[in-house]
């Protein structure tokens, strides 16, 4: 159990302030604050690196999400993102979730899927029969090209076959699809899985006498699912005049309109992705990776949904469910080089690949439910408009201690602009 006294009023202490509470948590030690502050402004050696053309480096906060309890353990959440609110949110949530036992997560098998797709066939029956027959030979080669991952206990498992069929609306030629499966231990396996689907490319060109389009693997992580849970009793989701059944019927009926309107689902998806993407951007993995696998996966019904799905049991609790492929790793990109990502793995007690992918699609079911019971209690305007007030201030010119006050009273007033943070700054200056 965390030192509870550490975290108090954490949102109102200093970021040096902060910083010791990490330490004094042992969730941080001088040695990597120390690294990650020389490095702060990453290094021009590493960003140059990093991508192509660099010509400076681009920073955002990074803010610690508290009160999670997942699996019985306890984590200080890193999330980097230019979002008020989205870290505030997500402890909000996470400290009601924890009075009710904390996040339960499953995260099976770490399976990312490499593409070959065929096109030409003359017999798709005799072309399906042939790739069957010699799947230890496809197996086996993709493992020869590259042999570490067999070493580390990983490595392509198994073939799947899709038969597309062409489809005239869009003009589009019939497709043999080979899956094949790899297990990428600690990475994300994006460039294993690409070197292994194009060596076995050509040899699936020779059996079958088809073309082969490309070689490349799948976002949609069907094989890498991560799923979180929560059960919250009604007693603890009174609010402002609200009962607690009250909140939890206007929550499930929320998140039914979720699951059955996509303009609606889009919404509800595009505020847990605010604590997914975060996650995944501290600790240094692929937001574009994980947000196009959680859409589609949003879709795979043939409709766009709602992620999460909140229900009622048979004892009146409030269920929470959220699963998503979370394809996420503790190895390879920039994970092992960013001083920012370093850090963040560090804070979360440099989790196994799975851990990690726990703790995010946690953060993911904990962004939902402050969302929804913020849409159907309070409205969401008024938390956000409390952070909206210190951006507008900030934007004013306030400094120091100038940003509580000019926010505070801006709060206050009917129009909230940065005209009226200007008025008030130049008010408190005189
Ligand atoms: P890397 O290729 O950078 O690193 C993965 C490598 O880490 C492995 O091949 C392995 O090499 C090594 N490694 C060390 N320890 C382990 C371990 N315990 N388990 C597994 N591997 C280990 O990264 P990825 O292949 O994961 O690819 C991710 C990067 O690819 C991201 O930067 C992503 O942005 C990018 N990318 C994404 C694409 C997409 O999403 N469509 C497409 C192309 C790139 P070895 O065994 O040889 O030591």
């Amino acid at each position: 159990m965390m030192k509870k006294n550490q975290l108090d009023k954490f949102y109102m202490k200093t970021i040096e302030e902060r910083i010791e509470a990490l330490i004094e948590l042992n969730k941080a030690d001088h040695r990597s604050v120390a690294d990650f502050k020389a490095d702060l402004i990453l290094p021009e050696e590493i960003s140059d690196h990093m991508i192509e053309n660099v010509v400076g480096t681009y920073q955002l906060p990074l803010g610690l999400a508290l009160h999670f309890l997942i699996d019985g353990q306890d984590y200080l959440i890193p999330m980097a993102t230019e979002e008020p609110s989205v870290v505030a949110a997500a402890s909000f949530a996470a400290k009601t979730i924890r009075l009710a036992g904390g996040f339960t997560t499953e995260a099976k098998s770490r399976v990312m899927i490499g593409q070959v797709a065929l096109k030409d066939i003359d017999d798709k029956e005799v072309a399906i029969e042939e790739i069957i027959k010699n799947q230890d030979q496809i197996i086996s080669i993709a493992n020869s090209a590259h042999p570490s991952i067999v070493k580390r206990g990983g490595g392509a498992q198994k073939i799947d076959l899709r038969w597309i069929d062409k489809d005239d609306e869009y003009g589009t030629p019939p497709f043999l699809v080979i899956h094949l499966h790899v297990d990428t231990q600690e990475a994300m396996g994006a460039n294993m899985i690409n070197t292994m689907a194009e060596a076995i490319k050509p040899y699936l060109e020779q059996l079958t006498g088809a073309r082969a389009v490309m070689g490349i693997l799948s976002n949609y992580a069907t094989e890498c699912l991560a799923t979180a849970r929560c059960q919250i009793p009604v007693n603890i989701l009174e609010r402002r005049g609200l009962s607690g059944e009250e909140v939890r019927d206007r929550i499930i009926e929320a998140n039914q309109f979720a699951l059955a309107d996509p303009y609606r689902a889009t919404t509800n998806n595009k505020g847990i992705m605010n604590g997914i993407s975060a996650v995944v951007l501290a600790t240094g993995n692929d937001t574009r990776a994980i947000e196009a696998g959680a859409h589609a996966y949003a879709a795979r019904s043939g409709q766009y949904r709602s992620l999460t799905k909140w229900t009622k049991a048979e004892n009146g609790d409030l269920l929470g469910e959220l699963t998503m492929p979370l394809p996420v790793g503790t190895v390879g990109g920039s994970i092992t080089i960013h001083p920012g990502a370093k850090f963040a793995h560090h804070i979360l007690g440099s989790p196994h690949a799975k851990q990690l992918e726990s703790i995010i699609v946690s953060v993911g079911l904990a962004q939902n439910f402050a969302a929804t019971r913020a849409l159907v209690t309070d409205g969401i305007q008024k938390g956000h408009m409390a952070l909206q007030a210190k951006s507008l201030a900030i934007n004013a010119g306030a400094k120091g201690e100038e940003i509580q006050k000019v926010a505070r009273r801006l709060r206050k007033e009917k129009h909230m602009n940065l005209n009226t943070a200007k008025q008030i700054l130049a008010e408190l200056r005189h």
